[in-house]
């Protein structure tokens, strides 16, 4: 009664990789030679849309009769966009401003919300959907989770203090997510302002604004004054444009958890984005872990809807418990179906939970495992040393052990001790953390271990060296 991963793969003509994520989603780690059961076969095979038929108890034959989103079912969805950048540049005040550009609230009445995220629609019709929990944080927690709902960035930058170390983290958080940048010239009123200053020093960092011969768009704002929300709403949509964003709405709903939390009177009240098909009041939910039929949808206004298409954020009243921010959440048939899959997941949850107490190398396995199924063609890695010049060293180091066939990539390298951050960001890029001479904070570590993220411990430049080196040619690296 079991399947291994490679040939679950073949038969529905997917991804290796994809299936492996979607393991791990299910909270399995697995590589692409391991065995899996049937039942765990099944919750993969449903995941990608398509339908089981179990010819006998022996075997697990998989249907291609599922829902295929086809291009002819897929229709245009609002954007959906993050604000990130470095603390106080105006963030938060952006968030508010843009806020108040919506142009259905006056008549639709209702008090705003805070649900994680906010839809605007613009004179034109034109609809923006923004979370605002700003930062970076949010933003890598629920990557690292498997969820990516962030179509565009917001870069915001503050006119009179420039690019700063957090907005450097931010750029590389949008590229790790392969999410284009809008950059936000923020505060131009004041006094000493200076847009070209920070146009010039995103150069180094590889952003390229249009003036300067680039193709990141940049937009000069102020919170404050409330001036250029329209410029920047206007670069947000025909960013949308360029990445042609689509999706079904004639199907079941499936997006990912934003927020959530147990409230006295209302239960758990889950804010969810739809990222396809309808989400409507009666629908029987899984969000990862948790289950429910949907009692009630709420709005970002406060008000009760009876359904919510793609990119709209909503408010789920009626799970059975409070699910992890970027859990998946995907609507199925009836409740039997549900218990099942929860019951599942609560189960792998805890085999795994034991499982990374003893050993927390599923990214490293999962690399190995894409590596040598010629699925993989990068090694990435994050580099953190004690001084400046390790750090550099290593970086030159490691890039030179890539070879035609397996490449690599040095997502960061810096200097200082490992933090969650760092660990958000290497799950996120898939990558392994190189810490030279350094250590990580506790929370870094426990973060480590329940994301399945591998620290390496070294001390001498060449162990970092041959380990890299191992690990290029799929080969597993012993831990020093
Ligand atoms: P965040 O930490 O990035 O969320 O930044 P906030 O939105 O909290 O803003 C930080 C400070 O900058 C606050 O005192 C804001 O009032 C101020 N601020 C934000 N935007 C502007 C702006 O456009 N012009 C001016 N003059 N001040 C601003």
């Amino acid at each position: 009664e079991t399947i291994t991963v490679q040939e679950l793969a073949n038969r529905m003509a997917a991804r290796q990789g994809e299936v492996i994520k979607a393991l791990m989603k299910n909270g399995v780690m697995a590589t692409v030679t391991q065995t899996i059961d049937a039942d765990t076969a099944e919750l993969i095979v449903e995941e990608f849309g398509h339908r089981v038929r179990r010819v006998a108890e022996s075997d697990v034959e998989l249907g291609i009769e599922g829902i295929e989103d086809t291009p002819e079912n897929l229709v245009a969805r609002p954007p959906v966009v993050t604000v990130m950048g470095h603390v106080d540049h105006g963030k938060t005040s952006l968030l508010d401003a843009l806020r108040t550009t919506d142009m259905a609230g006056g008549e639709a009445g209702g008090i705003t919300q805070h649900i994680g995220a906010y839809q605007v629609t613009l004179a034109s019709g034109a609809k923006i959907t923004f979370l605002d929990t700003p930062g970076h944080e949010a933003f890598t927690a629920m990557r690292a989770r498997g969820a990516s709902i962030t179509d565009v960035v917001v870069l915001v930058v503050a006119a009179d203090d420039g690019v700063m170390p957090q907005t450097i983290e931010a750029i590389k958080h949008a590229k790790a997510a392969d999410a284009p940048i809008i950059v936000a010239i923020n505060k131009i009123d004041k006094p000493g302002a200076n847009p070209e200053r920070v146009r010039q020093e995103l150069l180094s960092h590889e952003i390229v604004v249009e003036s300067l011969g680039g193709d990141v768009q940049d937009v000069e704002v102020s919170a404050k004054k409330r001036e250029g929300l329209d410029k920047l709403e206007e670069a947000i949509l025909l960013q949308a444009e360029i990445l042609d964003l689509k999706a079904n709405p004639n199907r079941s709903a499936e997006g990912a958890v934003i927020e959530s939390r147990l409230d006295k009177g209302r239960g758990s009240v889950a804010s969810v984005l739809v990222q396809k098909g309808v989400l409507n009041k009666g629908d029987i939910v899984v969000a990862g872990a948790e289950w429910g039929r949907v009692r009630a949808l709420v709005n970002d206004r406060g008000r009760q809807v009876s359904e919510a298409g793609p990119s709209t954020p909503v408010e789920v009243l009626g799970l059975t418990g409070v699910p992890a921010a970027g859990a998946p959440f995907v609507v199925v048939e009836n409740e039997m179906r549900a218990r099942e899959i929860c019951e599942f997941r609560q189960r792998k949850l805890k085999e795994h939970h034991v499982a990374g107490q003893v050993a927390a190398r599923g990214t490293l396995d999962q690399m190995l495992a894409r590596i040598q199924a010629g699925e993989q063609k990068e090694v990435a890695v994050l580099i953190k040393a004690d001084v400046r010049g390790s750090a550099e060293a290593l970086q030159a180091t490691v890039l030179k052990l890539a070879h035609e066939e397996v490449g690599v990539r040095v997502v960061n390298a810096t200097v200082g001790q490992i933090t969650e951050s760092d660990v958000q960001l290497a799950k996120a890029s898939d990558s392994v953390i190189i810490a030279f001479n350094v250590r990580a904070t506790s929370q870094a570590r426990l973060l480590a271990q329940r994301e399945d993220v591998d620290i390496r411990y070294y001390s001498i430049i060449y162990q970092v060296a041959d380990d890299v080196e191992q690990l290029v040619r799929g080969k597993i690296a012993p831990k020093h």
